[in-house]
């Protein structure tokens, strides 16, 4: 499942990506689970540890998602308690407490335009263009308060200062159950570059010509995968695939083999505030690798058709792993680097 909660997902058509469980909870929490091993003995294991309490980092790492589901239209309730196995741990009076009051600080302080997701919804991606070759704030796509603003703002109030508006993460607790799932989110290259095509599904580039709202394949979401029911069971888009990982990836796979290659990462030098924009632009390039020899039906609806081609999982899940590797790892040196003791 694409979304967390459908009735948030049918509501949106036009401009922006659906709330997502990105790499669904598996992907979030295999990577949070890399950050685990490589902390683990560092002063930065116990700050976590200190923050996050009856949570663990893998328990965290899908945080930002459960707290989808609770709108101001529902009384700021949680919507559906047993029904996702990874926000349980959350599922107690006072996590939900924590998550409402998170949830109504960062609804609409924003000012989303129409069309576009609550702001804490649009804190977990970006919509650069393909065409670009790295995330600048300022391209169409980006915000203030898309993905690569929401870390550095959590990164802000980690290192004790306060996060920029219009995020509001009131503790470093609280921006670091955003944080940890971000990392995830960055990774996954559909929540960074994405396709903007015509009526004829032909690309058409937004930062020259002008953001058509019509032209926005929402991270992916807009793209029926040929072959897939349209809705209900079976149903793919572009979004879904690569959301999706394979039973091999999920957090009890991750063995010696792939913490040796999380290992291998290299650190990030310079500024923690420098390091989400780098990881973006990275994360852009898989994004190009993607989209390699799709090709686009004309547009049906809301929707466009695409096919992928053969061999197409076997290469996404060689991108997926190498990016959980790199999210779990990327995470791991921004703890370290901002609780060195
Ligand atoms: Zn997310």
């Amino acid at each position: 499942m694409r979304h967390l909660f459908a009735a948030a997902a049918a509501a949106a058509t036009l401009t922006l990506p659906l709330p997502a469980l990105a790499w669904r909870s598996d992907g979030h929490q295999t990577a949070a689970t890399i950050t685990a091993a490589l902390i683990k003995g560092t002063p930065a294991e116990a700050r976590v540890k200190a923050l996050l309490g009856d949570l663990t980092l893998a328990d965290a790492a899908v945080w930002a998602d459960c707290a989808k589901g609770i709108k101001p239209d529902s009384g700021y309730r949680y919507p559906s308690p047993g029904r996702y196995a990874s926000c349980a741990p959350m599922e107690t009076p006072e996590h939900i407490a924590e998550m409402a009051d998170y949830v109504r600080r960062n609804f609409r302080q924003c000012h989303p335009h129409a069309g576009e997701e609550d702001c804490h919804q649009q804190y977990h991606y970006t919509d650069v263009a393909l065409q670009r070759s790295r995330y600048i704030e300022g391209f169409a796509g980006t915000s203030s308060h898309d993905i690569v603003g929401a870390m550095q703002a959590a990164i802000r109030v980690l290192q004790g200062q306060p996060a920029t508006a219009p995020m509001d993460f009131k503790s470093p607790r609280e921006a670091l159950l955003v944080l940890v799932h971000l990392v995830g989110d960055l990774h996954e290259p559909l929540h960074v570059g994405t396709a903007y095509l015509d009526t004829q599904g032909r690309y058409v580039d937004p930062d020259k010509t002008g953001l058509d709202p019509d032209s926005v394949t929402t991270g992916g979401n807009s793209l029926h995968v040929a072959g897939t029911p349209l809705t209900g069971p079976g149903s793919l888009n572009l979004h879904t695939v690569w959301d999706l990982v394979p039973e091999t990836f999920k957090p009890r796979h991750v063995d010696a083999a792939w913490l040796a290659q999380a290992r291998q990462v290299p650190p990030d030098g310079g500024s923690p505030l420098d390091w989400p924009a780098r990881w973006a632009s990275e994360s852009l390039q898989q994004a190009n690798v993607a989209f390699e020899g799709l090709a686009f039906s004309p547009k049906q609806g809301a929707n466009w058709d695409v096919g992928l081609p053969r061999g197409y999982d076997a290469r996404a899940d060689a991108i997926k792993h190498r990016q959980l590797a790199l999210a779990g790892a990327r995470l791991a040196g921004l703890l370290r680097t901002l609780f060195p003791q």
